[in-house]
């Protein structure tokens, strides 16, 4: 039968039917341990039960008012994230695209409005093998030809420096920069580690330039690398957090800008906006989910987790894997390219009962819910360690 879905995805061979914390099923009823948990948006597992009565009681009480009018479930979000950020203001939009194309309207807004410079001049700086969404803005500055080819023309006003050289940050920022916006972590890239100290040199270049930084925590925020935030590592605050995925706690998109007064106080009504952002049911599980972030548990539970899953990925390094990368509860993977390829062995792992998807190639991703055991993990591993001996 011909399939009426668009092809732009390449999905493993499963249909999901159901699913459970770190479990899936199939239409046949078989089992798969989640080893990819949508990319991060399910970093509390499948229908969450905390998370699954938010939505449900919100259900039953209203769901969409757009923002024509207030909700009551908006301001104690709102409220309950700046918090959690340290920021004065939050702007909630929903998907991850949404929230990094808002915040590139608020840092040239703020070029203009706040730092002065010349109209149609505002630039920002961004990294070489970024991935912040699928936009049209958006594709334009990345450097992937199968997000870009046939897609332009595109917006002008980016400039594109290696990712973790902080001189040539330096260096790419004039006069007429407005922002720098990177992913402190890249995901998609393959879990790709800037050097130590690589943050903390943006965050002072950019502050003593009186340039934005712009953190693109979308897919390392929210608990995945062991702490709320993947600038925490360094102790780094940016200007703005560009937050999703986790945030709508695999229930609802729910995407957010998150900065102070000087800076998303720039914009004034009728200047941004959405239908559905901010809506009480994406308020309420999103509320549901900063509340859990906000004991620290999660982030504990994402770094001890991390480093047993570590642990046991070490040993394959030279047996099968060429390289490994590890934060928090996140891994990327190099496989040895005389063994497969990374969808190759995405393959074989799905026909052992286990979920990740390749990126770039030769690289498996491992961003398993935080809701999952160390038994688990050891399963999930030995799968592997079969899978690279075949
Ligand atoms: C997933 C992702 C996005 C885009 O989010 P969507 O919800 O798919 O639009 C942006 N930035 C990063 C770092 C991501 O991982």
């Amino acid at each position: 039968m011909t399939s009426h879905i668009a092809r732009n995805y390449a999905p493993l061979p499963v249909e999901i039917a159901s699913a459970d914390g770190a479990w899936t099923t199939d239409t046949e009823g078989r089992r798969y341990l989640d080893m990819l948990a949508g990319y991060s948006a399910l970093n509390f597992g499948h229908r969450n039960a905390d998370l699954v009565k938010a939505a449900k009681d919100q259900l039953d009480r209203v769901t969409l008012t757009s923002r024509a009018f207030s909700s009551d479930r908006l301001e104690p979000f709102a409220a309950a994230l700046a918090d959690l950020c340290g920021k004065d203001l939050v702007l909630p939009m929903n998907t991850g695209a949404e929230a990094v194309e808002t915040g590139i309207k608020v840092a040239r807004a703020w070029g203009y409005r706040v730092k002065g410079i010349p109209e149609g001049r505002a630039k920002i700086v961004v990294a070489e093998n970024n991935f912040h969404g699928r936009t049209t803005t958006i594709v334009g500055f990345s450097n992937d030809d199968d997000a870009r080819a046939d897609f332009g023309p595109f917006a002008p006003g980016f400039v594109t420096v290696p990712f973790g050289d902080a001189d040539a940050l330096a260096a790419a920022i004039d006069d007429d920069t407005a922002a720098v916006l990177i992913e402190p972590i890249q995901g998609e890239a393959g879990i790709v580690v800037p050097p130590d100290g690589y943050l903390t040199a943006v965050r002072e270049v950019t502050r003593s330039r009186n340039v934005l930084m712009i953190a693109d925590e979308i897919q390392s925020g929210l608990g995945r690398t062991g702490h709320t935030f993947a600038c925490d590592r360094e102790g780094v605050v940016p200007d703005m957090y560009l937050l999703g995925k986790a945030l709508g706690g695999g229930i609802v998109p729910v995407s957010a800008v998150v900065a102070d007064e000087d800076v998303l106080g720039v914009i004034e009504p009728g200047q941004h906006g959405s239908t559905f952002g901010g809506n009480p049911l994406a308020a309420a599980v999103g509320h549901a989910v900063v509340t859990m972030l906000a004991t620290g548990e999660w982030q504990e539970r994402a770094r001890r987790l991390g480093e047993h899953l570590e642990g046991r990925l070490a040993p394959l390094i030279g047996s099968g894997v060429t390289e490994l990368r590890c934060v928090g509860l996140w891994a990327g993977i190099d496989v040895d390219p005389s063994l497969g390829t990374g969808r190759e062995i995405s393959e074989r792992l799905l026909a052992r009962g286990v979920l990740v998807k390749d990126t770039h190639g030769q690289t498996i991703r491992m961003a398993p819910p935080l809701t999952i055991r160390p038994t688990e993990l050891d399963w999930a591993v030995e799968q592997l360690a079969l899978v690279l001996r075949t």
